[in-house]
């Protein structure tokens, strides 16, 4: 009775997906049937046909992780466009960055976390690299709970389905040299003690949301960290994923160089053991040696191609970094604007205008779209630490269904889809999301999408009177 009791419960689990085609992780197939069970992909069945119980969808492909996001920062998009006479051209972005941030609730934090969260999984992204800084109260001084803030973050990521890969952040000096933090840093600020206090909260609140949900860390960058306490950071937490930023502006070059006596990325390569565990977020300014060591370490380079075209960072060596086999996956970072088509093709233009050329981001011959989309799905899952990025059997069911029967797509061909979406449609060709099998986003609109939003504009009334 008992044997028969689990495999009725085991059937009852099983979620079959039937779609008129999929991009597999070895290659186009047609009329396939994807079952998938605890948030898993169990089998994979070509040339099908549907069953009554099946969701049908028109085309699978695997969905993308975005690997670096600030979500409170989603709250300001629009308000920092204005460019002020005197002032350096970052200083409206940041002294709005810095008014905000003291005046966000827990409350604020969790509301913005849930509509961000919701907005990547209805742009077809199926899980978050959650890069958490605002630890504290307004002045510094911790909740009662050191995890209230991280806590909040779960709870949005527990409210909208996504997979989250929580990253608390280590920030603990105001710039290179370490410089004391500035007032609008006061929330961010720990030592590295006290950070891994914050840490072990972070993972007693991740445990209670669903197996495919993890913790990593985040030392910021090099500026805001030092030498001596990254190693002892990395001393204590040698599983899991390790993002920080880098080499994202030349004055964070020029600092870090003056300070430590070499370039970003060559210093934390020199010394630090960087692995396919690690996502350097950015990599902008880099040398042609730095481009080359960095692919060859297996780190993958966390690219925000919005935010970086927003913020003028500027552009990413993408020719050299993917001739060298380096690994890539895409980010949203201050969320200005969450797409992920915008984000994919926003990579390639930024290429394209740089070198005056047609076709950039794909080594020899072949579909720009399918090295992009593919390589940010296949490097996005190893950058949160998901056994996720393409459909087979045995990795998470991280997937999302496109309708290529939208006008955008309608005239391609099988092999054109990825280019299709990649350069010629919108966020809105985008049907259903599942995050390891949470079916979360159905006929183009996440499943809690009222509620959240409804919530969303709360928090902004109240976040608004409070400026
Ligand atoms: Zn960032």
């Amino acid at each position: 009775a008992l044997v028969c009791f689990m495999s009725i419960h085991k059937n009852e689990d099983l979620q079959m997906i039937f779609a008129k085609q999929a991009k597999l992780s070895t290659g186009w197939a047609s009329n396939v049937r994807v079952t998938h069970a605890d948030g898993r992909i169990t089998d994979i069945a070509p040339n099908q046909t549907p069953d009554a119980h099946d969701t049908c969808v028109d085309t699978l492909l695997p969905a993308l992780a975005n690997l670096h996001s600030h979500s409170f920062q989603r709250a300001m998009a629009g308000m920092t466009e204005y460019r002020m006479a005197g002032k350096d051209s970052f200083w409206t972005w940041r002294d709005l960055m810095y008014r905000f941030t003291a005046n966000l609730t827990p409350e604020h934090i969790e509301a913005i976390a849930a509509f961000v969260f919701l907005e990547m999984q209805e742009a077809g992204y199926a899980s978050v690299g959650e890069f958490h800084y605002l630890h504290h109260q307004a002045g510094g001084t911790p909740y009662a709970d050191l995890g209230e803030l991280s806590g909040r973050i779960a709870a949005a990521a527990a409210t909208t389905g996504i997979g989250l890969t929580h990253l608390p952040v280590l920030y603990t000096y105001g710039g290179a040299g370490q410089a004391p933090l500035q007032d609008g840093q006061a929330r961010f600020g720990n030592s590295v003690d006290r950070f891994n206090d914050l840490v072990a909260k972070a993972r007693d609140v991740v445990a209670h949301l669903p197996a495919d949900c993890r913790v990593g860390i985040a030392p910021h960058s090099l500026r805001a960290t030092s030498p001596d306490d990254l190693k002892a950071v990395l001393a204590a937490h040698t599983a899991g994923p390790v993002h920080i930023h880098i080499a994202e502006q030349p004055k964070e070059v020029a600092d870090i160089s003056a300070w430590l006596g070499a370039r970003p990325v060559d210093w934390l390569l020199a010394n630090a053991e960087v692995t396919i565990n690690w996502s350097l977020i950015h990599a902008t300014h880099m040398t042609a040696d730095e481009t080359l060591k960095m692919a060859k370490s297996g780190a993958v380079a966390g690219l925000c191609p919005v935010t970086e075209a927003n913020l003028g960072d500027g552009p990413f060596n993408g020719p050299s970094y993917l001739e060298a086999g380096g690994a890539f996956g895409v980010g949203s970072d201050s969320n200005v604007l969450i797409s992920l088509t915008e984000e994919l093709r926003t990579l390639e233009y930024s290429q394209r205008l740089r070198d005056v050329a047609r076709n950039v981001m794909v080594v020899g011959e072949g579909s720009v779209g399918d090295t992009i989309y593919t390589g940010a799905a296949k490097g996005g899952a190893q950058a949160l630490g998901r056994g996720a990025g393409e459909i087979a059997v045995g990795e998470l069911a991280d997937i999302v269904a496109i309708d290529s029967a939208a006008p955008s797509m309608c005239a391609l061909r099988q092999d054109q889809i990825l280019d299709g979406l990649v350069f010629a449609a919108k966020d809105d060709v985008v049907t259903d999301v599942w995050s390891a099998g949470r079916h979360a986003v159905q006929s183009g609109r996440h499943v809690k999408r009222d509620d959240i939003v409804a919530a969303y504009k709360l928090a902004m009334q109240s976040l608004m009177a409070s400026l």
